[in-house]
């Protein structure tokens, strides 16, 4: 019984060294990077390009794109004449750091300000794994109900930022705004909270805003 727990901190420790690795080479290149986290269908790759349209167009954004399979988000980003990575992980529900160090040998890192990695559509297993990203966000979304950080805890424990998406459905869903923002405040009392519509814009300039501060910090501690 004993012998799984050193496995998977084996595992873990392995990870969490090539997470450090990827950090460096943002910071060496003064890019903020972001990994988007949220359960199928939240609004991961919609959230990308919502907030390309609210972003300075000077700002160069690259994505790396996590999916079990497909390139069908990546295609919807490279439409935008973004440089875009596809990690096909092949029935793995989560992205890792090693992941990660693969896919930025395909990207153009020194001429990018802001990555994206959209993660896998799981609550549960990609807050796990550290991939070298300064922010990790969490996405919910209003038909996905109130419940979530009561339920997840472990994945909004690690947000540094939560975006609660289509909001423009509260009005015909029975969704407990009050009781969400209660949920997540037990667990993280000062983490910022988007209440965003990708599909009406609503509130997409402050979370562009806030990406564009941190991205500044960033740059004025790192930049080339
Ligand atoms: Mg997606």
């Amino acid at each position: 019984m004993g012998t799984s727990i050193p496995v998977v901190k084996a595992i873990l420790q392995a990870n969490e060294a090539v997470a450090s690795e990827n950090r460096a080479a943002f910071d060496r290149v003064g890019l903020l990077a972001v990994n988007l986290m949220s359960a199928p269908g939240a609004g991961k790759t919609s959230l990308i390009l919502a907030a390309l349209a609210h972003l300075p167009p000077t700002l160069r954004v690259g994505v790396i794109e996590g999916d079990i399979a497909s390139t069908l988000d990546a295609e919807r980003i490279a439409a935008h004449g973004i440089p875009v990575v596809q990690i096909n992980t092949g029935g793995v529900c989560h992205l890792d750091a090693p992941m990660i160090r693969s896919a930025l040998s395909h990207l153009p890192l020194e001429d990018l300000d802001l990555l994206f990695i959209e993660n896998v559509g799981n609550l549960i297993c990609p807050a796990e794994f550290d991939l070298g990203a300064h922010l990790n966000i969490v996405i919910a979304s209003v038909p996905e109900g109130h419940d979530k950080p009561y339920k997840y805890p472990g994945t909004f424990q690690k947000a540094d930022g939560v975006v609660l998406n289509k909001a423009d459905l509260l009005e015909f869903l029975d969704f407990d705004l009050e009781a969400f923002r209660h949920g997540l405040r037990i667990l993280r009392p000062d983490v910022p909270l988007f209440i965003v519509s990708c599909r009406t814009g609503q509130g997409m300039e402050a979370w562009a805003e806030w990406l564009l501060e941190h991205y500044r910090r960033r740059r004025e501690r790192h930049g080339p």
